[in-house]
């Protein structure tokens, strides 16, 4: 049997625990984030924000189009505050979904340049993710290469490598060009860029990489943290294969290279508003954009960050600087275009 002053004690140790709990479930201290970014892309820099802020963060991750979708049936009883995901494209689906909300910060709004968010404000760009060309320079001398579109070209007939049109990768390439050009002038381009492929498109970029260095094509197009990988991967023959290959920053006479942006929404559902808009706040700090360079080979969206080594080595270049937005705009119009031309 416990004395009066021990079970009072116990009593009082049940007490603050119960308290103590009742705290750290404090909904003001949370914050839900939904991620299609693979946990190792996003899950360090958010411990450090709850480390430095006491904000507790729930992740859930999964695949980008499954996420959507499980928002879309979860409705407004999601308990999802934000939405992280790759490619302008799906963030603009998100929000004609009516998945996501406007933010309220205009400090916030106003840290990231107008090109990498939504003018309503339902989503604000993270990183950059650029799409060159890259060839091998045993065989294609660079002063041969100018822009996307000069990709059409005769000289380059079976000699180029790039993914399906399923794609939203390519899917965004061709928005930004029909933004540029039109949607006839590119369905022609289309036309003839297939008739260079060197194969059927098969697999992912790193897949067109690997085919460039094989020497089964020239030329192909693929975002920059795919030779990024390679070239810091454990597999020693794909770090050889990436050597083989360099990087071309297209159109940089005109509208400059395609890129796209990895990026946060706040979901229609939130219920942490202020936590949510704080985490943005916090992965749009200098340390933490250049962690996306340090770690996942991409671009800061904000100026002031550091870049890695190796991405310096691929120099500076012009970005388009169309709105994002414009790419999930065109997007139905891309997807025909490329049909129709019979990108498969
Ligand atoms: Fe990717």
């Amino acid at each position: 049997m416990l004395n009066s002053t021990s079970r009072l004690l116990y009593l009082c140790a049940i007490v603050l625990l119960t308290l103590l709990a009742g705290c750290s479930s404090d909904k003001g201290q949370q914050v839900n984030v939904y991620s299609a970014r693979k946990a190792e892309l996003v899950e360090p820099l958010l411990q450090r924000f709850e480390a430095e802020t006491g904000i507790q963060v729930n992740l859930v991750t999964g695949a980008a189009d499954a996420l959507i979708q499980r928002l879309k049936a979860e409705g407004k009883a999601s308990p999802a505050d934000v939405l992280i995901t790759v490619d302008a494209g799906r963030l603009y689906r998100a929000k004609q979904m009516e998945l996501t909300q406007a933010l309220d910060d205009s400090a916030l709004l106003a840290s990231v340049p107008d090109a990498y968010r939504d003018p309503n404000g339902h989503w604000l760009g993270l990183s950059l993710r650029a799409r060159p060309i890259m060839y091998a320079p045993d065989r294609v001398n660079p002063e041969m290469l100018s822009t996307y579109e000069a990709l059409a070209d005769d000289v380059w007939q079976g000699r180029i490598c790039i993914r399906s049109s399923s794609n939203i990768y390519n899917q965004s390439l061709v928005a930004s060009m029909i933004a540029a050009s039109g949607a006839d002038a590119v369905e022609q381009w289309a036309s003839k860029l297939v008739n260079n492929f060197a194969r059927n498109p098969v697999g992912g970029d790193r897949d067109q990489i690997k085919a460039v260095a094989a020497g089964q094509c020239d030329v192909a197009v693929a975002n920059t943290y795919y030779l990024f990988g390679m070239l810091n991967s454990p597999d020693e023959a794909e770090v050889k294969a990436a050597q083989q290959v360099a990087v071309f920053w297209p159109n940089q006479s005109n509208r400059g290279t395609h890129v796209n942006i990895s990026g946060i929404a706040m979901t229609q559902s939130a219920q942490n508003k202020n936590q949510a808009q704080k985490l943005m706040a916090y992965l749009l700090q200098p340390e933490s954009q250049a962690w996306y360079a340090q770690v996942n080979g991409e671009y800061p969206v904000t100026a002031s960050a550091q870049i890695h080594p190796v991405l310096q080595s691929w120099g500076e270049f012009k970005k388009d600087d169309i709105n994002v937005l414009r790419l999930g705009e065109l997007n139905t119009e891309a997807v025909k275009v490329m049909d129709r031309a019979g990108w498969r």
